[in-house]
């Protein structure tokens, strides 16, 4: 896969992590979405930690590409 941001091969691994949601705002405590929150996206399988995200990384501009697709969303 090449880097869509400088065209550098970009490498697989994984993304090595315990807990982790993606959201709009910062989740200073807790890591559940809140009422008000439009997106949240749960980067974890429970019960399994560490947990490890399949993504590839530019060597480069050490940008990140993951797919999420078989995480739960807030919507
Ligand atoms: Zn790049």
């Amino acid at each position: 896969m090449k880097c869509p941001f400088c065209d550098t091969e970009m490498l697989a691994g994984y993304l090595n992590c315990g807990t982790m949601i993606w959201s709009e705002r910062k989740h200073k405590v807790s890591m559940l979405p809140g009422l008000k929150e439009k997106y949240a996206l749960h980067l974890e399988a429970p019960l399994l930690h560490p947990h490890y995200i399949e993504s590839h990384i530019c060597p480069k501009c050490k940008k990140l590409i993951l797919d999420a697709s078989d995480y739960e969303n807030n919507l």
